[in-house]
């Protein structure tokens, strides 16, 4: 790979590649930016085509993460790291062991967490090995626990401010919302949008999650495909990357997408045509900030001495996410720009004058 002109090569300070021979590990750590504070990201475990496209995936995913994390206003940076292979069947407790070790030596510059492919199991093996790790199973005082009821009131807080921006109104009564997914995050979301007055029609693959949704807030379902074809107000991705692209873009008939889902454009330009289309669009780095908010909580619990972890401190930060799309959707009706580049901008007002900063110091030290 052409590492430097790579566009996904986006100035990382540090990338670091792992093999175990014994365990057959095979990961990339990847650190983006450290300077508000360690880079904390989850690992991902996927049977990658190919060495380039796990690469790749670091990379974007651990650039997210820096902006991710300075929005929230986090004192954490952006990393992220990935274990090539195939979760169903390659999983043991000597490789995470071995990716515990990786992690360590990166001296508390990476703080691992779960993502897609691992689980907080997998985060206890790698706790054999380093102390730079969240996201542990357990609801005793220090464990975060599931960061999904987080996430999703975050994600209900960002539809309100969303809402308010483009249908100027201060409540969701009575408004037709749409949610794909009612996995960890989706069902949740439904709860607090039937407790705000919405009118649901939900979709998934999973059928006892439609019928729990049809009998708890009288949800309207539709079949999978048939999702994108509803008018409503909200559109709100719980489920899948990806799931804005060039097919389901013209057929969208709704004035605002909010939801949990990460990677929700399938391409940046396709932030562009929502704008174009008057679709307001909540960037899912900032509305689905609530899970990277939630064990922030549980690291400063075991780093800087903090009385304990408490949900009641964590659901009150999360009104930082009304905050930023408000600020992120006047800077894009002003800049004339999409809302993922608006945020984009919005963000490195906040990490990058720490690159002037340290700059400085380096200098004075010197
Ligand atoms: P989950 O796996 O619990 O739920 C996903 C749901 O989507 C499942 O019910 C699944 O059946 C359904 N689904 C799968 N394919 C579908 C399809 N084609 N059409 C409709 N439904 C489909 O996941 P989750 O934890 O609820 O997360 C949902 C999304 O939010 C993911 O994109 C995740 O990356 C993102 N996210 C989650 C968190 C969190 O705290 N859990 C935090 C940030 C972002």
């Amino acid at each position: 790979m052409d590492f430097y002109n790579n566009t996904s090569f986006d100035g990382h300070e540090q990338v670091t590649f792992f093999h175990h021979k014994k365990s057959g590990l095979k990961a990339i750590i990847a650190i983006h930016n450290t300077n508000l504070g360690p880079a904390l990201g989850g690992c991902r475990m996927w049977d990658y085509e190919s060495d380039d496209e796990a690469l790749v995936d670091v990379l974007r995913l651990s650039r997210g993460m820096s902006y991710k994390a300075a929005l929230a206003g986090l004192k954490l940076g952006g990393g992220k790291s990935v274990i090539i292979g195939d979760a169903k069947a390659q999983k043991t407790p000597e490789l995470f062991q071995a990716m515990g070790r990786c992690v360590d030596r990166m001296m508390g510059r990476y703080i691992i967490a779960e993502d897609v492919g691992t689980s907080p199991e997998d985060m206890v093996e790698i706790n054999k090995m380093t102390d730079h790790v969240v996201g542990l199973p357990g609801d005793d005082n220090a464990a975060s626990g599931d960061p999904s009821p987080v996430t999703a009131y975050g994600t209900f807080l960002g539809i309100k401010a969303s809402v308010e921006h483009r249908l100027n109104r201060q409540d969701l009564s009575g408004l037709h919302i749409v949610v794909q997914g009612l996995g960890h995050v989706g069902m949740n979301l439904c709860r607090h949008l039937h407790e705000a007055g919405a009118k649901l029609t939900v979709t998934d693959i999973n059928e006892e999650a439609l019928e729990t949704a049809k009998a708890e807030f009288g949800a309207e379902i539709v079949s999978p495909d048939a999702v994108y074809d509803v008018s409503a107000d909200v559109y709100a991705p719980c489920a899948l990357g990806g799931t804005i692209n060039d097919d389901t873009l013209a057929r969208l008939d709704v004035p605002v997408i909010a939801g949990a889902a990460n990677n929700q454009l399938l391409e940046l330009s396709h932030g562009d045509i929502l704008k174009q289309r008057n679709i307001l669009y909540a960037p899912d780095f900032i509305i689905n900030a609530g899970g990277l908010i939630n064990v922030y909580y549980e690291w400063m619990n075991a780093n800087e001495g903090s009385d304990r972890y408490s949900r009641d401190d964590v659901f009150k930060h999360l009104d930082i996410i009304h905050e930023n799309l408000k600020k992120t959707y006047q800077i894009s009706d002003e800049q004339n720009v999409s809302t993922g580049l608006a945020a984009e901008r919005l963000a490195e007002t906040i990490f990058e004058p720490e690159i002037e900063d340290a700059g400085k110091r380096n200098t004075q030290a010197a």
